[in-house]
């Protein structure tokens, strides 16, 4: 879940930014014995019984499975998109509005639904302005968020305008947008630094692709009021089965649904097998930038702050990998377990250091740092490798394995 404050999750009067509710999530999860594996599932076999999910790390047999891989944000396909990708686009403003590329500059959301709106109100915590570009000739967002944006000064609504491309200065930065006026074919430029996506998603389907019926967007069909999927066994809850609703209490409601009709269908097949786990071992207190500084060690493998990333930068003879976070970066909760995995199997070849970008926003300046999360790579006082957004595990460990 990758948005910032949720104001309507049940139970939380005062509102609660979406990695929070997540850990909660897990925490709660943990407590009652579930077992949580952050890895890519790369195949899912729903053919054969008992049904096969393969992961990066594991091959798993089970009776039964629910599917809730989300939805992913839409592209425009503009000519120039994949240039300026994580280079001034971001499909993201909660993850990168805070990023000293976007911070104090004019930036721009396309699309005209609540997606759209959400971002550009966000990223007004941030910008100098915002344009939210409405291709239509009125916005698609609720009421509430329509008010929302018409009441906010420093955002200026453009209706009847198409999206047409990223215009660069002689340094090869995003410098503008190239727009069309809808009604009128007139082109112009629109002074940006940065374009904010917030067109819409695609369900993450493709694993069931010929094996559970997906209606004609890619979503997993599911039996009206219930998550049961075309395939006996096989549930399905959240963004993935839902095109409509697409709110965190929903899919925890259809995420519910699910758990109990997995349990209803186990025991109707008399394959329920309880076991319990012992408590998990509490959460090790991370490292923060004062103890580093306190008694900075370079025996430590693992590093938070800028002070920790400077000296690690001069004195350390290992790879150095470095991770830029930001607080309200959703997808940066996802890949930190996954890549603190990975640094514990290289443990004494490689040194780990997480910077908070928000906390330090000079280093992140400095290393270029456009959007969150991001990985680099330094060797021998050298930048080797920048690695953007949440990519599959085995890329880090491959990388680190031919470069420690
Ligand atoms: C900008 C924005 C603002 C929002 N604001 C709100 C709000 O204020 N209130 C609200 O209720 N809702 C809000 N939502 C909607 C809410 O975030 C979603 O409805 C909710 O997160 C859907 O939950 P989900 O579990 O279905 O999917 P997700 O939260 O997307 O989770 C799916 C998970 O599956 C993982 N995954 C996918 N493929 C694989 C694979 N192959 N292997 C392993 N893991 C995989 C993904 O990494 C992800 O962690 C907002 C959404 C956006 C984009």
């Amino acid at each position: 879940m990758t948005t910032t404050e949720v104001e309507n999750f049940p139970g939380f009067p005062d509102g609660i930014t979406g990695p929070d509710l997540m850990d909660r999530m897990r925490r709660q999860a943990e407590r009652w014995g579930a077992e949580l594996f952050q890895e890519d599932v790369e195949s899912i076999d729903v053919k054969s019984r008992p049904f096969t999910v393969q992961s990066s790390e594991r091959k798993v047999k089970c009776h039964s499975v629910i599917f809730a891989t989300g939805a992913t944000a839409k592209r425009l396909g503009l000519p120039r998109e994949d240039e300026f990708w994580s280079r001034g686009i971001s499909a993201c403003a909660i993850c990168d509005g805070a990023s000293p590329l976007f911070k104090g500059q004019v930036l721009a959301v396309v699309g005209g639904g609540d997606t759209a709106t959400e971002e550009a109100i966000y990223l007004t915590k941030y910008a100098r302005h915002v344009h939210l570009l409405v291709r239509r000739d009125q916005p698609k967002a609720s009421k509430a968020m329509q008010d929302r944006v018409y009441n906010n000064p420093n955002i200026t609504v453009h209706f009847n305008t198409e999206t047409m491309d990223i215009v660069s200065n002689t340094k090869g930065q995003m410098s503008g947008i190239l727009l069309r006026k809808a009604d009128t074919g007139e082109e112009s430029v629109l002074e940006a630094k940065g374009l904010f996506y917030g067109i819409g998603h695609s369900p993450n389907s493709q694993l069931l692709e010929g094996q559970v019926e997906l209606d004609r967007s890619g979503y997993v069909l599911v039996e009206e009021g219930t998550a049961k999927t075309s395939v006996e066994g096989v549930f399905a809850a959240g963004d993935v089965q839902d095109h409509e609703w697409r709110q965190a209490v929903t899919a925890a409601g259809s995420g519910c649904v699910a758990a109990l009709s997995v349990e209803r269908y186990l025991v109707s097949k008399d394959l329920l097998i309880e076991f319990h786990q012992p408590p998990t071992e509490e959460i090790k207190k991370e490292l923060t930038d004062r103890d580093v500084q306190a008694g900075f060690d370079i025996t430590l493998t693992k590093h938070k702050g800028q002070y920790a990333l400077r000296k690690l930068y001069h004195e350390s003879p290992r790879l150095i990998c470095v991770l830029y976070t930001a607080p309200t970066c959703g997808p940066c909760r996802t890949l930190k377990p996954i890549l603190s995995k990975v640094i514990d199997e290289f443990d004494q070849n490689v040194h780990f250091v997480e910077i908070d970008i928000e906390e330090d926003p000079e280093i992140a300046e400095a290393a270029g740092i456009m959007g969150t999360p991001c990985v680099q790579f330094f060797k021998n006082k050298e930048m080797i490798r920048t690695v953007s957004g949440v990519k599959m595990k085995r890329e880090y460990k491959e990388f680190i394995e031919e470069n420690k």
